[in-house]
Parts: structure tokens; C-alpha cells; sequence
């Protein structure tokens, strides 16, 4: 089942941690200094993602849909 992907955007301090870690699911927005989730339909590592998840400074990814 396709895991849902939320970036909490007022935590989030644009690290970029995300996108090293997983560039064809999270790109920064340079605009406004945040990430983004572009990984929908995508064949992702869900380990992987997981990992970006835990790397992520203020913890604001959460991932929904075990
Ligand atoms: S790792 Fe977290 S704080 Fe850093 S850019 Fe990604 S979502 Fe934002």
C-alpha cells in the first residue's frame, strides 16, 4: 500500500537533509526554504524513506498508511 507523505512546513527549517538523502522524493522549494514531497507514484524505498524521515532535524516528515 502507497504510504502517505506530510511535511509539516512550519517545522520544517530547510536543512535540505531530505532531499541528500532522497532527491526523487524530496526537493527543496527555494522560493520559500522548505521541502517538498514529489515521490507520489513513485517506487520508493520505504526504508530509505524512512531514514529521511529520521534524519530530518526538527522531525517535521511523517509518514501515514502502514
Ligand atoms: S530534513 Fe526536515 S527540516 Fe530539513 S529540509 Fe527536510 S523536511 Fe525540512
Amino acid at each position: 500500500m502507497a504510504r502517505q507523505v506530510f511535511i509539516n512546513k512550519v517545522k520544517c527549517k530547510g536543512c535540505g537533509s531530505c532531499e541528500e538523502v532522497l532527491p526523487r522524493a524530496f526537493k527543496m522549494d527555494e522560493d520559500f526554504e522548505k521541502a517538498e514531497f514529489i515521490g507520489d507514484g513513485e517506487e520508493i524505498d520505504q526504508e530509505v524513506l524512512e531514514s529521511a524521515a529520521a534524519i530530518c532535524p526538527t522531525k517535521c516528515i511523517e509518514i501515514d498508511g502502514d
